[in-house]
Parts: structure tokens; C-alpha cells; sequence
């Protein structure tokens, strides 16, 4: 496996000195290579966090332009973005932020048609994007790779985040808890809804340290399971999802 630098030693100290962790956690982070479905409020949290953590490959997948709407809760975005391709601006903050991350920008709309070729070869997707109809390509997509999905949301007050790995006989797959009814509709978007600022971190910041224990492989093994934020009680609720035995992604 691979080898860390001196460099990378110090920078990743508080990692390895977590006994959980460690130079061989560390090199796991460093082998592995996760895509993020959206840069928005949930995927401008994660991004900072796979970055700093030393996660080797990033890819960056959204074909918005920053907005002066974003950055009332999009922390890698400035002003002077306004207007430029989203991808780009995250993978520059990427750069500066950690160089011996390898991290593409793909300034495209994920859809059915391009979502196999755009996620397959990745340990892990984070999916943060605003609308159902894209989650479902996404999990559709991911079943079918057999690649593990971390699955996140927020609107108004309330969060969520799972984690899937719905090619696995007991496990649920995304399809599995929305259901059919969203394939085409784009519904439930938070300029529809509105969301407050920092939820959008609490939550992409809990799906980023979703992220980061699977690769280590660390922490009891939640796929299947989905976590609900409320930010006016702050309470976190987790429930188990059953498998649907009639869903036509995950149960042939
Ligand atoms: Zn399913």
C-alpha cells in the first residue's frame, strides 16, 4: 500500500495518532478515491472534510454556477465566484487546499445517461444534491456498481443522512426508502423550501464522517440505517430501513 511522506505524517498527526486510525487508517484514505454529487450546502461542507483528511482522488460533479444565494450557507464559495462554474471553483479550493489531493471538476448534470461513467471507480459516492430525481440515478447507479453511498439532505429545519449498500442481500438500497413516486419530479429543493445556514454543514459534516469510517473502516456498520436531524428540537433520530422486497433496483 501506499506510503506516507514525512509531510504527510505531520499533517495527518490527529489521525494517526487515533489508535483507530493510524499510519494504516491514514494509507486507506490515501488509496482511496470518493465522488461528490453536487457542491452545495451539504457537498461544500464535505468537500473541506475529504480534502483535510488526505482522501487521495476527489471528483466534484455539479454543472451549477455559484450564486450570491449560496453563500449564506456554501463555505468554499467567495463574492468574486459568483458566476463561475461550481466544479471549478471547488476543485481550486481543493488544490489550495490540500496539493496531494487529486481532485477533477466535471461541470455536467448527472443523469442515467452519464451516471455509470461518471461514478464507477470510486470507493465512495457522497451525494449532497438538491432533487430526487437525481438521488435515485444516483442509487440506482451505485446498487448496480456495488459501490457504497453516502446518501445526504437538508430542507427548512430538518436533515438526513444513510448510508447504503443495497447489493447486499439484509440491505436496503435508496430506491428501497424513497420509493418510485420522485424519478421525475424535482421537487423539495431548498429554493422552493429555503433551509437555514448551518444545517446544511451539521449535516454535510456528519455525511463527510460517515465517508471517512467506512474507507477506514472503523465504527459500528450503519448501512441501512438513516439518521434524521432536527435543528429546532436538535435532536438526532436513527431508524432502521427494511429492505423492499419488491424494488426494482435492488431486489431482482
Ligand atoms: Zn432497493
Amino acid at each position: 500500500m501506499t506510503e506516507l511522506s514525512d509531510a504527510e505524517l505531520e499533517r495527518y498527526a490527529r489521525h494517526i495518532v487515533l489508535p483507530q486510525v493510524g499510519g494504516i487508517g491514514q494509507r486507506r484514505l490515501k488509496a482511496s478515491s470518493i465522488a461528490i454529487v453536487g457542491a452545495g450546502g451539504i457537498g461544500s461542507t464535505a468537500i473541506p472534510a475529504l480534502a483535510g483528511a488526505g482522501v487521495g482522488r476527489l471528483t466534484i460533479i455539479d454543472d451549477d454556477m455559484v450564486d450570491l444565494s449560496n453563500l449564506q450557507r456554501q463555505p468554499i464559495f467567495r463574492e468574486s465566484d459568483a458566476g463561475q462554474p461550481k466544479a471549478d471553483v471547488a476543485a481550486r479550493f481543493v488544490a489550495a487546499l490540500n496539493s496531494t489531493v487529486e481532485v477533477a471538476g466535471v461541470r455536467e448534470r448527472l443523469t442515467a445517461d452519464n451516471a455509470g461513467a461518471l461514478l464507477a471507480g470510486h470507493d465512495l459516492v457522497l451525494d449532497g444534491c438538491d432533487n430526487f430525481a437525481t438521488r435515485l440515478v444516483v442509487g440506482d447507479t451505485l446498487t448496480r456498481l456495488r459501490i457504497p453511498l453516502v446518501s445526504a439532505a437538508a430542507v427548512q429545519f430538518q436533515g438526513q443522512v444513510g448510508l447504503f449498500r443495497g447489493w447486499e442481500p439484509d440491505k436496503p438500497c435508496y430506491r428501497c426508502f424513497v420509493g418510485d413516486a420522485f424519478d421525475s419530479e424535482d421537487c423539495d429543493t431548498c429554493a422552493d423550501q429555503g433551509v437555514l445556514g448551518a444545517l446544511t454543514a451539521t449535516v454535510g459534516g456528519f455525511a463527510a464522517l460517515m465517508a471517512l469510517r467506512t474507507i477506514v473502516g472503523i465504527g459500528e456498520d450503519v448501512a441501512g440505517s438513516l439518521f434524521f436531524f432536527d435543528g429546532l428540537t436538535l435532536d438526532w433520530r436513527k431508524i432502521r430501513l427494511p429492505k423492499d422486497p419488491g424494488c426494482r433496483a435492488c431486489s431482482a
